[in-house]
């Protein structure tokens, strides 16, 4: 194996996650290959277009707590990646109110910012994962493969063990017992582009936390997202559940109407989006996962703190623990010595 390809690491998943690792790495001189199935950047911080208006159709807002993402949320603020969209009083005593951040002009530029320079491979999902004891070929649907020293899933975990499993790559029997508790809730999302303004008051946000079956209402054109009035409905999880394979017009209509005490105008054209791994219930005890026996590592917002703020720093987590272990590794194996 070439020096070049001592540091090599491929990434499964564009979002924040593996962003914030495939950056890591690249920055610390490795050759990164992020892959994603999706047709954009930033996963589940996602926007789509229907007509005229645009629309964050997952994550609403981000928020932070701990001052490793405070740094990179100031540089995106500074260079015009995102924004403060409000501020809530904090419920502790003393403390500075919460800031509400959003990406600008739309959640999809925080991953546009971090993945430049890495060109991320768009529109393939990964399905096949093999390793030969010194490095992992990883392929996808359309038949293409790339290869890896380390490979960093940020998938969703279900999804990552699933290809885990589908490809028989087997995990010390502790440590997936721990991973296989990891679960998500299950979210749809309406997006609707109404004839006129929605009428929410400041700051275009309506949680009705844990209420069934509409959980939220978000103003994409109060939050600066969208040029023409559009709001964004959030399902509670349980009707989620049970309503998953609905047809949409089904999912559209019952949360149309939950939210027509709240809008002042009429719906003029409708989309509806399953997530089915919205947001984690049950997270992981540490801030990723690694496995140095097979070069395998997980990351993502099942991990830590959940959230989008959790997944970053699960990205950054992963990639610190592969630099560490590369640095430990003796002279010989880490890096061939010129004669
Ligand atoms: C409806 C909704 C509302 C939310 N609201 C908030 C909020 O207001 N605030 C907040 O902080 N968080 C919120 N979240 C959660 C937040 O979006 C996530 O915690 C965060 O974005 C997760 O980032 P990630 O990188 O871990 O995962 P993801 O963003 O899911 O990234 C994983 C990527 O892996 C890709 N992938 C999966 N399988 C494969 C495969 N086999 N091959 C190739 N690629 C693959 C996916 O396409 C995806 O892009 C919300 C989420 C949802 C869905």
């Amino acid at each position: 194996m070439s020096h070049a390809d001592q540091k090599s690491a491929v990434i499964v998943g564009a979002g924040i996650a593996g962003l914030m690792a495939a950056r890591r790495l690249s920055r610390a001189g490795w050759r990164v290959t992020v892959i994603d199935k999706g047709r954009g950047l930033g996963g589940r911080m996602a926007n789509r277009r229907m007509g005229e208006a645009c629309l964050d159709h997952g994550a609403q807002f981000f928020t932070i707590r701990d001052p490793r993402f405070s740094g990179y949320v100031s540089k995106w603020v500074t260079n015009g990646q995102a924004t403060v969209w409000y501020e809530r009083e904090a419920s502790a005593p003393d403390s500075p109110p919460e800031r509400h951040y959003v990406g600008l002009p739309a959640m999809t530029a925080i991953g546009k910012q971090l993945a430049e320079g890495l060109n991320p491979v768009l529109g393939r999902r990964v399905t096949g994962l093999a390793f030969n004891g010194e490095r992992w070929t990883v392929a996808d649907d359309v038949g293409s493969t790339c290869e890896g020293r380390w490979v960093v899933l940020t998938a969703p975990v279900p999804q990552s063990l699933d290809l885990i499993d589908r490809n028989r790559v087997e995990l010390p029997a502790s440590d997936r017992t721990q991973l296989n508790r990891i679960d998500y809730e299950k979210c749809i999302a309406v997006m609707v582009a109404l004839s006129g303004p929605s009428g929410l008051p400041a700051p275009g946000l309506l949680r009705l936390d844990k209420a069934e079956p509409l959980a939220l209402i978000a103003d994409n054109q109060r939050k600066g997202v969208s040029p023409v009035p559009a709001v964004t409905l959030h399902s509670g999880p349980r009707f989620a559940e049970s309503h998953f394979d609905a047809p949409d017009h089904e999912q559209i209509a019952v949360l149309l109407k939950a939210a027509e005490p709240f809008l002042r105008s009429p719906a003029a054209q409708t989309q509806a989006h399953r997530w089915g791994f919205a947001k984690p219930v049950q997270v992981h005890p540490e801030d990723h996962y690694n496995c140095p026996e097979i070069r395998l590592a997980l990351a993502g917002d099942g991990f830590g703190g959940g959230r989008v703020e959790g997944a970053a720093l699960s990205g950054l987590a992963a990639a610190d623990s592969i630099l560490a272990h590369e640095e430990t590794l003796p002279q010989s194996i880490h890096e061939p010595r010129s004669i």
